[in-house]
């Protein structure tokens, strides 16, 4: 059922012992939505913890430094930027019937909560955390500026992304009022890299190939070479989008074989070309502009079907000109 603001309130005064749940493969705006809920939680008094399926990424270990640990048993579990109960992971399973309140962006949210509040046009779950926290009345301390501020610039690319909104900007101008370390936040952020992801950005810049008069541009890495590295997941944030730097590339798509025979790709297009669609004829999905599937085979075989899948695309939407290899 749909709630509003003021309910939300209610719900988060009248319960206690509160477990929030992020999604799997952690990023900022999950994260740092989730830290935020659980201080304001605990500063009212209540006991609450984040959970999540994998290990927290080392660079995102600042916004829960000041967390109070607590043990306790839940009464209360809300997801936080969670889409669909998939995306739980294994760790999380045992929540998968048990999510009291879902509170998210995703335009795709399947409603699997017996409460949910879904702003499918704000750009991050953060803004919805930060309207969440000041209908509560409790105030934006630093802790909860830095959180707040995290998921907000990671979802949007540092302000960049199509998604980012003036109530963005708003927001984050109060929470550097607030102490919020915009600075320290973005250079972790977006200017830091683990030696790992310098090593997969040579090898995929290295191979990087031009399809259809050249507005798709695919790169890849096979199993052996991820091995090699020795990479974490958070490593390949972000490198799916390094081929749309690139000018005139509309479409850009990153095969990362994860397992042997299997790869998943991470698609990202320019706002005129629509990735879900693409990906969904590969039995995946996502957003216009970010989406992604897996495709199972030897590599060659994989990338002649996402090629063949993009041309189709193209055809249908005769704006392009193209000249695939593949016709
Ligand atoms: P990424 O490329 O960063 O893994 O995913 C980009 C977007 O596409 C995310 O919103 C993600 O949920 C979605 N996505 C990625 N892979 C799949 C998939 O295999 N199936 C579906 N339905 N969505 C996917
Ligand atoms: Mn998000």
């Amino acid at each position: 059922m749909n709630v509003g603001l003021n309910e939300i309130s209610k719900i988060l005064q009248e319960n206690n012992n509160f477990y929030i749940l992020t999604h799997k493969s952690p990023d900022g705006d999950t994260l740092g939505s989730a830290f935020a809920l659980c201080f304001a939680l605990q500063k009212i008094n209540k006991n609450a913890k984040v959970l999540c399926n994998d290990e927290i990424p080392n660079k995102y270990n600042f916004l829960c430094e000041n967390i109070i640990q607590q043990n306790f048993e839940p009464e209360y579990v809300i997801s936080i930027d969670i889409s669909d109960t998939q995306l739980l992971g294994e760790n999380l399973d045992r929540f998968v019937d048990k999510i009291d309140l879902c509170i998210d962006h995703h335009q795709s949210n399947s409603h699997f909560s017996k409460y949910w509040y879904i702003e499918k046009n704000s750009a991050s779950t953060a803004e919805i955390i930060y309207k969440i926290i000041e209908n509560l009345n409790v105030k934006i301390d630093r802790n909860i500026a830095n959180c707040i501020y995290t998921g907000i610039s990671t979802d949007t690319g540092c302000f960049r992304q199509s998604n980012t909104t003036a109530r963005s900007y708003r927001i984050a101008a109060i929470l550097i009022d607030s102490g919020a370390d915009a600075f320290k936040i973005n250079k972790i952020m977006f200017d830091t890299k683990t030696k790992a992801k310098f090593a997969i950005e040579k090898i995929v810049i290295e191979n990087i190939e031009f399809f259809f008069n050249n507005i798709c541009a695919i790169i890849s890495i096979n199993y052996e070479d991820i091995v090699k590295i020795g990479v974490c997941e958070s490593d390949f944030d972000g490198i799916s989008s390094i081929p749309k730097q690139i000018e005139g590339v509309l479409i850009s798509a990153f095969i990362r074989e994860q397992k042997p025979g299997i790869f998943k790709i991470s698609m990202r297009t320019d706002e005129s070309i629509d990735a879900s669609e693409i990906c969904a004829k590969l039995n995946g999905g996502g957003h216009r502009c970010a989406a992604g599937c897996t495709i199972n085979g030897d590599f060659f075989a994989v990338k002649n079907k996402l090629l063949t899948t993009i041309g189709s695309y193209i055809d249908n939407n005769k704006k392009y000109e193209r000249n695939n290899p593949y016709k």
